[in-house]
């Protein structure tokens, strides 16, 4: 069966990272993306240099719409996707009780409504398959509480949530869900922070430093070939939470 791989969210960071080992895995991948085309257009362009296929696409993926259209897309250019990588998310840093009811709703939207509008756009192929894997990106702060940060690691504890429960609803199908549970890494999402918080954090992890895109990466590609593996939570996280 064609390897076919939907990243969401792979114009840069854990995204791209994922994209191009799974490529080098001999997936067909679909990049996504939200606004950044030009990164998107040149990661393609650097994985047909390298022999993979590859296409992008812009899509929302808190629009369900726009998300049916990609997938029915990549299906056309690649064939069915047997691998879903939900990766899109977006942080923020605030206290509660400024945070408001739009950007609450935002957040679910593109974190936990993105997982729900893709997965439920590739299960009718992969139902028909018998097979397929999915893979939510969540985060330590699905698993931990993080302050300032109470409406994003809610979503993130749902995708753990979405993650045990769906992947107990899928079993019997053949159909796997897993989930990677990453600490502090390395991309534009934690540049926020400033360099200063950000060495600190990296003296507080046991392994002595942020992690790298690859690194996460190297869990979804083993996650995607682990056949009698579903409804885990792998974090990696240099050792941050044990
Ligand atoms: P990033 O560098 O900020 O990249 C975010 C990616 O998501 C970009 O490709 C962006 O597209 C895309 N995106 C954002 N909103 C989208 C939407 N509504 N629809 C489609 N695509 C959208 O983030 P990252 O650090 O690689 O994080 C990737 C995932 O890992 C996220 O789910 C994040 O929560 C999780 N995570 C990250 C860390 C960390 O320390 N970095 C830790 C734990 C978990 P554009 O380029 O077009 O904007």
């Amino acid at each position: 069966m064609k390897k076919v791989a939907l990243i969401t969210g792979s114009s840069r960071g854990i995204g791209a990272a994922a994209a191009r080992a799974l490529a080098g895995e001999g997936y067909a991948v679909c990049i996504n993306y939200l606004e950044q085309k030009e990164k998107a257009e040149a990661l393609v362009k650097e994985l047909r240099e390298m022999g993979s296929t590859a296409i992008a696409w812009q899509a929302d993926v808190s629009d369900s719409l726009a998300v049916r259209e990609m997938v029915a897309h990549a299906k056309k250019e690649l064939g069915s996707i047997t691998l879903l990588v939900n990766n899109a998310g977006v942080a923020g840093q605030i206290q509660f009780q400024d945070i408001t009811p739009e950007a609450w709703a935002r957040m679910f939207a593109v974190n936990l409504g993105g997982c729900f509008h893709t997965t439920q756009a590739v299960l009718p192929d992969m139902l028909h398959a018998h097979e397929g894997c999915i893979i939510n990106v969540s985060s330590i702060w699905g698993q931990h509480g993080a302050s300032c940060e109470v409406a994003y690691s809610c979503t993130k504890h749902a995708i753990i949530g979405l993650t045990r429960s769906l992947a107990a609803e899928l079993a019997p199908t053949g159909i796997r869900v897993n989930c990677v549970a990453p600490g502090v890494i390395d991309t534009d999402m934690v540049q926020v922070l400033g360099q200063d918080t950000l060495t600190q954090l990296a003296q507080e992890i046991p392994l002595g430093r942020l992690g790298r895109p690859e690194e996460i990466a190297q869990t979804i590609v083993h996650l995607a070939s682990a056949t009698y593996t579903t409804g885990q939570v792998f974090a990696v996280d240099g050792g941050f939470i044990l």
